[in-house]
């Protein structure tokens, strides 16, 4: 007998993937929380019914969304990032030397104790000495905090439940405040193919608040559509102009310097949702 997990990614699209063995299962406060082992993509964290991360193309989204913004600062010292439970934007960051400081705030205690025990290797930097982990809402930290950090990432769910403020200009006002004179944020920002007017109303928002707005594109298999949009707002540094030679050198399988610059290059029917 065969066992299959199904998510719906669009109202009219579905994709399924064979089970091998559900390994974890609960409810917490805030979302239903599994991880189960698929023929396919090996160990996935799935909240909701909605696939998070893999342990198969997870690298994809965890290296660009982490590393396009730290690499565009030219010294980012403390960096926020906001969700992410299961660590694999941690990871990223932590192996950027000359970030002193990482503030992870997740609003869901159980996302990381869940990740820490069946996805070591994505969780494996939560307990980083540089990393500080505090289980909190991010809308609430980023109101609390002015003039703070040079790069806040947010890798958040999809905008639904707790996650749907981290979405609003409201918040990205917020974002604004808590970032340094020349700080720069990166969200992950949804599907091209099925978040046009999120990904449009979005743009306007950041552009109205953050001298250079830009959208990049990366490829993650799992997430609806496979292309995956991400979202930088940043008070100085342009991350399209960003200077490659002093990018750091890191140890990746999908962002490269040249990678960097590529994603920016936007197909027509995505430079369109910017207009
Ligand atoms: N990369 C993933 C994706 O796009 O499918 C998201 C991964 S990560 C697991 C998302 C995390 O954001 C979840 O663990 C969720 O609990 C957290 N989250 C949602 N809303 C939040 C909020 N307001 N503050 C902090 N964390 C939040």
């Amino acid at each position: 007998m065969e066992f299959w997990f199904t998510e719906d990614q669009s109202k009219d699209l579905r994709i399924g993937c064979r089970i091998l063995e559900t390994i974890h299962s609960e409810t917490t406060p805030f979302q239903k929380l599994a991880v189960i082992n698929t023929a396919q993509f090996g160990r996935m964290l799935v909240l909701d019914n909605v696939i998070q991360t893999t342990v198969k193309d997870e690298f994809v989204y965890h290296e660009m969304i982490a590393h396009v913004a730290l690499n565009t600062h030219p010294n980012p010292k403390k960096v926020l990032i906001i969700g992410g439970g299961d660590g694999g934007v941690v990871r990223e960051v932590v192996k950027h030397t000359g970030v002193e400081k990482v503030v992870h705030v997740e609003i869901d205690g159980r996302v990381i104790e869940v990740s820490k025990k069946y996805l070591p290797e994505i969780s494996c930097a939560l307990d980083n000495p540089r990393v500080e982990v505090i289980i909190d809402d991010g809308i609430k930290h980023v109101q609390e905090y002015k003039d703070t950090y040079d790069v806040i990432i947010i890798d958040s769910t999809d905008p639904v439940g707790p996650a749907v403020g981290l979405f609003s200009a409201e918040f990205y006002r917020s974002v604004s405040e808590a970032l340094t004179q020349d700080g720069l944020f990166v969200a992950q920002t949804e599907s091209p193919f099925y978040n046009e007017e999120l990904i449009t109303r979005i743009q306007k928002d950041v552009a109205d608040i953050f001298p250079v707005t830009s959208l990049y594109l990366a490829c993650v298999p799992t997430y609806p559509g496979g292309l995956w949009s991400f979202t930088i707002g940043s008070k100085i540094y342009d991350p399209q102009k960003a200077d490659t030679t002093r990018f750091s050198e890191l140890a990746t399988r999908y962002y490269s310097p040249v990678v960097h610059k590529a994603s920016f290059v936007l197909p027509p029917f995505v430079q369109n949702l910017l207009k």
